[in-house]
């Protein structure tokens, strides 16, 4: 049976995958697609897309990448009343959500199924889908991302090192995860799906340190050599970002590898359809 294996890398960039040779990870086709580069976070909305097929999503919170949002609608009303919430990312709103994490408010991840869209993981059944920003993204992600400031981790090395800890747990959490599917046949799935924020957020925390960024890469590549493993030869394995990354700033192409010939995807929301191809879903189902 054809089944798909994706694999979502978070800001792994395209020039770095090719220049410093990573063979796992350089599938047999490779390349990237063009990235809209708003000066606002957009890893949600990325997701958003490539999850869907869809560029124009409704308008809703994703757009503005909130990738959580805090449990309590109260408490949120009232950060708009004082005017904290308004500029998102800001550093007072980071610190007013901070603190109210750390008083033990949750932090909820924003989802595609608040909004009834549908995903590639509605249309594609069984399928399985691991922490995607934008659909299913593990609380603790967004709880990390409330409780430090990737970019006050930049400046304070004692912050910077708990968040690195932190993170690296969440995802080897993930990575436990992934394998222990992968390596249990009596789990079906026609497609298996996993995304990974370190290799986005570890080079945001080190802004021009190239040989931390290519550790990360390394380690992540590891991984997927592992999940490679537990894939049969009829598996299509697709490896994709949602945007790259240098000297700490996101660039404006996506990477995508894949393990067989198909046709190249031009944007981020061709490989929706190339999912959907491989395994002879009718895209008119979406
Ligand atoms: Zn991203």
């Amino acid at each position: 049976m054809r089944r798909v294996l994706l694999i979502g890398l978070d800001g792994l960039e395209y020039d770095y995958v090719v220049k410093y040779h990573f063979p796992v990870l350089l599938q047999k086709q490779h390349g990237c697609v063009p990235v809209p580069l708003p000066d606002y976070p957009v890893t949600g909305l990325l997701w958003a897309m490539i999850l869907t097929g869809r560029e124009n999503l409704p308008t809703t919170p994703l757009n503005k990448n909130i990738l959580c949002r805090l449990e309590d609608r109260g408490i949120i009303k009232l950060l708009r009343k004082l005017r904290i919430t308004k500029i998102i990312g800001s550093s007072l709103a980071k610190k007013a959500i901070s603190l109210l994490v750390r008083r033990g408010y949750n932090m909820v991840p924003v989802s595609l199924r608040d909004y009834n869209v549908k995903t590639i993981f509605d249309v594609v059944t069984p399928s399985i889908a691991i922490s995607f920003p934008a659909l299913n993204l593990w609380p603790e992600i967004g709880a990390l991302f409330a409780k430090y400031s990737v970019v006050e981790s930049i400046k304070r090395e004692k912050l910077r090192i708990r968040l690195e800890q932190e993170l690296w747990t969440i995802e080897r959490r993930k990575y436990d995860e992934a394998l222990r599917v992968l390596k249990d046949a009596s789990i079906g799935w026609r497609l298996f799906a996993v995304h990974f924020f370190v290799t986005d957020t570890i080079p945001h925390m080190y802004p021009g340190d190239i040989e931390k960024q290519l550790q990360t890469y390394r380690i992540v590549e590891l991984w997927v050599e592992h999940f490679l493993q537990y894939t049969t030869p009829e598996d299509l394995v697709l490896i994709v970002s949602d945007h790259g990354l240098k000297n700490g700033l996101h660039t404006d192409h996506a990477f995508w590898s894949v393990n067989k010939d198909i046709e190249p995807p031009k944007k981020l929301t061709d490989f929706y359809h190339i999912i959907l191809e491989y395994l002879g879903v009718s895209s008119s189902l979406s």
